[in-house]
């Protein structure tokens, strides 16, 4: 099973270049599973026993099964769709010294090293007009198309001592020799199927071509680009596809823009979530009280992988509280709640990874390092309930191709189900029942 669900992860990541092309699997997955599409801009009818999934932008995207109408709570569960990149600028072609080389800035906090000398590919979106309606269509020029060559230390005494690089200057990849120049936006246009005059704007991102792999001596590694955080958003597209809920509604959310602060239309620093759930809550004719007493009793999960203790450098980490890969679920804690977790969010998701039969393990980060933040304190801005930051471990994150334990995906997927299956209940102040 666990081999299954790994070769399934990967084709997922291999196929899910760019937010936009992750967005469009899940969609497609949900479909497949008799998951109807709502659109933001119409009214929404909802039916019990059906599930339904909104997009915004066509980068984040937010599912729930409407198990029941007169539910008691939501158990939610966030990760995100984007991974740090480099977004193509407009007007890319530079051509200079015999070369076609590609204007690109950074998107988000990479490591700049790994993206060097290996096969590069360009997708995205692209914006057309027919008629007077703007389209957007999805593109991926699906072949090796761009390299960014390293310096070779003969002529860069400096290239092994910790060189500094500048994302102008060091991170444009090839295109082609200069014959190409004026082919970029033209081969986007065949690629897009569209006609070259019709595109009126692009969203376009420079992918590492790198397949995702099962390794070690006893398989027990996965590594793939965009293991953050495809990995949770896919375990928990899985988990709401299996569970079965009762009073509660599962709902699956999946953010754009993590990577660079989440303050975007569609990031967890949006209305996206609220408005999806109080239309959940409108068109189940509950009134405004019903709705702050159901998120009383709701619940998040806020998945985006952490850090596995790394083989050479385990004097980064907190002397005890380092997780290993392979070893379960990751619960993150930040005594300056950088995390969201606290001593009641903990205790409800370990209970449930207990009974679920599957092990957790805990992160801090050493108390002189400032670490990361995450989905979970940005999204409680707007819909405020209790939460809980976990993940799974991972070892090279923000790399282009980064690594995580083979077993973990499974545990993410046995726990959340178990999660979306169950019903928490606020019944004081002191008080929480889960069923
Ligand atoms: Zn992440």
């Amino acid at each position: 099973m666990t081999q299954t669900i790994n070769e399934q992860l990967v084709t997922f990541l291999n196929e899910s270049m760019t937010c936009f092309h992750a967005v469009h699997n899940m969609k497609q997955r949900l479909l497949k599973e008799n998951y109807i599409e709502l659109s933001e801009g119409t009214t929404w009818n909802l039916e019990e026993g059906k599930g339904y999934f909104v997009t915004r932008n066509n980068s984040s995207i937010i599912a729930w099964n409407m198990a029941c109408k007169n539910y008691t709570s939501f158990h939610l569960v966030s990760s995100h769709s984007d991974s740090p990149c480099f977004k193509v600028k407009d007007n890319p072609e530079i051509v200079k010294d015999g070369y076609v080389k590609l204007n690109t800035e950074r998107y988000g906090g990479m490591l700049m090293n790994p993206w060097f000398d290996r096969p590069l590919s360009v997708a995205g979106r692209v914006i057309v007009k027919e008629g007077n309606s703007f389209q957007t269509k999805l593109v991926n020029i699906d072949k090796d198309y761009l390299i960014t060559p390293s310096v070779a230390p003969h002529l860069n005494r400096n290239a092994n001592n910790g060189f500094v690089y500048n994302a102008q200057v060091d991170l444009l990849p090839i295109l082609g020799s200069e014959d190409c120049k004026g082919l970029f936006q033209k081969q986007i246009a065949e690629y897009a199927n569209v006609n070259e005059d019709s595109i009126l704007a692009s969203d376009l991102f420079v992918y590492p071509r790198d397949k995702g792999s099962i390794w070690g001596a006893n398989n027990e590694y996965i590594s793939s680009p965009r293991l953050d955080d495809l990995q949770c958003a896919f375990a928990s597209l899985n988990a709401l596809l299996q569970a079965t809920p009762t009073t509660s509604i599962p709902v699956f959310v999946c953010f754009d823009n993590e990577e660079v602060g989440s303050l975007t239309k569609q990031g967890a620093d949006s209305t996206f979530l609220k408005d999806t759930l109080l239309r959940i809550n409108n068109a189940c004719n509950k009134t405004q009280e019903d709705f702050h007493t159901t998120l009383a009793s709701s619940f998040m999960v806020s998945a985006d992988n952490a850090h596995a203790i790394h083989p050479n450098h385990g004097e980064m980490h907190d002397p005890i509280n380092h997780p290993q890969m392979n070893k379960g679920i990751v619960i993150k804690h930040n005594a300056n709640q950088k995390y969201t977790t606290d001593a009641l969010s903990c205790a409800i998701f370990k209970d449930i990874c207990a009974k679920a039969n599957v092990p957790t393990q805990t992160f801090v980060n050493r108390s002189d390092a400032p670490g990361g933040s995450t989905l979970g304190n940005i999204s409680n801005a707007h819909v405020s309930l209790n939460c809980v930051d976990i993940g799974l471990a991972q070892l090279a994150m923000h790399s282009t191709y980064e690594t995580a334990g083979a077993k973990d995906t499974e545990y993410l997927i046995k726990a959340l189900t178990a999660y979306y299956s169950s019903s928490l209940k606020m019944q004081d102040a002191y008080t929480y029942n889960l069923d």
